[in-house]
């Protein structure tokens, strides 16, 4: 069915008399808006974004938006029959967003049907343990990615097989169609179908890549993660990504890091969390313990009378920063242990503890709960 077609000037939010200038503006904001790459969840994005490119494919053409103002949609709809009869100024190709893509995002986006294509980008989730992510190494990992062929070095032709310039665009990929309408001459760029715009015919597919140019491998890829990365950081390892279309260059290989929890340890940021459990022995009467480190054992002074949940620290025992030098800090939270279980001599010597303190000992078997039965006579 038809749906009825909304006013240009209405779908890019500018008035009738609107400059270039500010069609140009709207057109840019709502493109990037509505953009289908960046609006991957929602599927009226893409819609939205056709009727946006339709609405500033008129509007910015001065005799195309001359013929818009005054015939409205019939004058500019190649799809529209009720027009004057010159249906169309060669059509608006919404197939490929590739050039739009590349004047707003960098041209990481669509492919574009002629001239060389740089690769597309990947991604590879790496999970890694603690101690590498804070001291940093070297390690491989495999990629599947799409290749250049290795027979054909992307030329798609069988080696030693004639390659030949495509007769119909002379080896540029495009073709230009001259129409002529009430409102002048219009010419229309399409891709060349008898060479699919790549300019050159191959006699004989190469065998290895079936004439595609390109292969899907599996490839070994050394990467250096360096001290101090954490979840969520992400290494460029540039020019490993897929390979390029048309002798564009390869892409880039992102490396996304998880990384894997700690048996004690906590990072948080660039310092290192440790809870320590401690005597109340040793917290009352201060001492020196042992604690674990990244870099194997350090001493720790608990000083006389410490407290559950003091946080001392140990200085430059952190995770190295990413940038720049130094390391954060390792922080020891201590908690008191309470023993589950005494011997009848440790018992005694708490109880004897517990008297010089002046405080009532309660045997177990008559504790606070003990007593409440007591109470209710059961
Ligand atoms: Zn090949
Ligand atoms: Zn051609």
């Amino acid at each position: 069915m038809v749906m009825a077609k909304r006013d240009y000037y209405e779908v890019l939010g500018v008035p009738k008399g609107a400059s270039e200038e500010e069609i140009k503006k709207a057109y840019r904001r709502l493109a990037r808006q509505y953009h289908p790459d960046v609006n991957k969840d929602d599927p009226k994005a893409e819609e939205k974004f056709k009727e946006i490119n339709e609405a500033y494919e008129v509007l910015s053409d001065p005799q195309k938006r001359a013929a818009y103002d005054r015939f409205g949609h019939a004058g500019t709809d190649p799809n529209f029959n009720g027009g004057g009869g010159f249906g169309g100024f060669g059509g608006f190709d919404f197939g490929g967003f590739g050039d739009i893509f590349d004047m707003f995002f960098g041209g990481t986006g669509r492919r574009r049907d002629t001239g060389p294509v740089r690769g597309e980008d990947l991604r590879y989730d790496l999970r890694i343990d603690f101690e590498d992510a804070v001291f940093g190494r070297k390690m491989t990992i495999k990629v599947p990615r799409i290749e250049l062929c290795p027979t054909c070095h992307g030329n798609k032709a069988k080696p030693g097989t004639p390659i030949k310039t495509c007769p119909q665009c002379k080896g540029t990929g495009q073709v230009q169609t001259v129409q002529t309408t009430p409102f002048g001459r219009f010419s229309t760029v399409r891709t060349c179908d008898q060479c699919q715009g790549e300019g050159k015919i191959v006699e004989t597919p190469c065998p290895e890549c079936a004439g595609r140019g390109r292969v899907r491998r599996v490839r070994e890829i050394e990467i250096t993660i360096p001290p101090g990365v954490d979840t969520g950081h992400r290494l460029r390892v540039a020019g490993e990504g897929e390979a390029g279309l048309r002798g564009g260059p390869p892409g880039d290989l992102y490396v996304y890091i998880s990384v894997k929890p700690h048996r004690f340890f906590q990072r948080s940021g660039n310092d290192i969390i440790l809870e320590q459990a401690i005597s109340f022995a040793q917290a009352a009467l201060g001492g020196t313990i042992e604690v674990p480190t990244l870099d194997g054992k350090a001493e720790l002074k608990i000083p006389e009378g410490t407290q559950p949940g003091t946080v001392f620290k140990l200085r430059g025992k952190g995770v190295p920063y990413l940038r720049g030098s130094g390391r954060g800090d390792q922080l020891v939270r201590v908690k008191i242990d309470v023993p589950t279980k005494l011997t009848p001599a440790q018992r005694e010597a708490v109880q004897k503890l517990a008297e010089a303190f002046g405080e009532a000992v309660v045997p177990p078997e008559k504790g606070i709960f003990g007593k409440v039965r007591e109470a209710f006579g059961k």
